[in-house]
């Protein structure tokens, strides 16, 4: 189902989850084992987060050799998976940085063959990491990548396929509540939100963040430049007092102080995880009073504090 479809028919508000492929070498089962919890309690859609190759020449018998390489496992590999495991959405996150148009073209080809509708369409971060993929044969912004996946909803694909269907993805973007860090102000940020809807996309999942003014004074502005899409918080539970520097350091966030006093006061790691994810759980109480659609949690493939935080929530 497109998760604007799920949005439109949810009875009241949803949860969904972002995953991080496993590093290589990990099996299968050692991944589902650590899902099982998290499909206890029925998310109705799973984002799974897609990495660029680390790109390099090396000097191979005096010649130099194109080399990439890959940390962790295939995004797509585990959404067909997962799919088929659990009966759940997946959504792969789409990134430009480190791949041409026609790669993109294959992997949105592959997944409309598996019968995945929903896709996340992002830039991704860093320089871009292969020869080639800084060129007219790349997508720069996501708005770029929107619009390549809705030409390729009208059945317009890069050369002619002869007799291919049209594929039907429903696209998210990524919307950012403190403004994208590299913006110069949040309404030029909006203005570039709003590309990429006018581009195509359909929904919005928002970087994390931990102070829900934010976030609503974000919903706010985005519906006074004329964002009208679905916009679903994204949730990051806080459980260990190192979230409080690495969080805001990676992730451009800040975390309110009284957060900050709560957790930075306790004086071992369980009463860190229980402070934390109590704020998660007051944060999401807070969301959902304010009318969100859904939450989507970044669990990070880690099971414990997102379960703790949905059954703090219905507790
Ligand atoms: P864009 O929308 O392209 O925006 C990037 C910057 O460029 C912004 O500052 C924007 O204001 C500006 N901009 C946009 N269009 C234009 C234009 N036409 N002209 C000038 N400036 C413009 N990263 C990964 O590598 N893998 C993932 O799986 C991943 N998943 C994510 C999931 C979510 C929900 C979020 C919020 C982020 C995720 N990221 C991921 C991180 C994301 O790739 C970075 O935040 C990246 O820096 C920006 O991506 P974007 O899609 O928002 O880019």
């Amino acid at each position: 189902m497109k998760i604007t479809d799920l949005v439109k028919t949810s009875t009241g508000p949803f949860i969904s989850i972002e995953i991080i492929p496993p590093r290589k070498g990990v099996r299968l089962e050692t991944l589902f084992a650590e899902l099982e919890a998290l499909m206890a309690h029925k998310p109705a859609f799973m984002s799974v987060t897609s990495h660029a190759h680390e790109w390099s020449i090396e000097k191979v018998d005096g010649k130099e050799v194109e080399r990439m390489k890959h940390k962790r496992l295939d995004t797509n590999a585990i959404c067909i998976a997962a799919q088929a495991r659990f009966g759940i959405e997946p959504t792969p996150h789409i990134i430009c940085r480190g791949f041409t148009k026609d790669e993109t073209e294959d992997v949105l080809l592959t997944l409309h063959f598996h019968g995945i509708e929903n896709v996340l369409a992002l830039r991704g971060d860093g320089p871009p990491t292969r020869a080639g993929t800084a060129s007219a044969f790349a997508n720069e912004y996501a708005s770029d990548l929107v619009e390549q996946i809705q030409r390729m909803n009208q059945g317009l694909y890069l050369d002619p396929i002869e007799n291919a269907d049209k594929t039907d993805f429903c696209i998210g973007v990524a919307g950012y509540p403190e403004k994208h860090f590299e913006a110069p102000d949040m309404k030029t940020d909006l203005a570039n939100l709003k590309k990429k809807v006018d581009a195509g996309a359909h929904f919005i999942i928002t970087q994390m963040f931990f102070d829900n003014e934010a976030f609503y004074r974000f919903r706010d502005e985005a519906k006074r430049t004329g964002i009208n899409v679905p916009i679903i918080p994204g949730i990051k539970p806080l459980y260990k007092k190192e979230h409080l520097e690495v969080l805001p350091r990676i992730f451009h966030t800040k975390i309110p102080q009284a957060v900050i006093e709560s957790v930075s006061r306790c004086d071992n790691p369980d009463d860190a995880y229980k402070a934390g994810i109590e704020s998660s759980v007051a944060q999401c109480k807070d969301l959902l009073a304010h009318g969100v659609p859904g939450i989507h949690f970044y669990s990070m493939s880690v099971a414990k504090p997102t379960s703790d935080v949905l059954r703090g929530i219905k507790s």
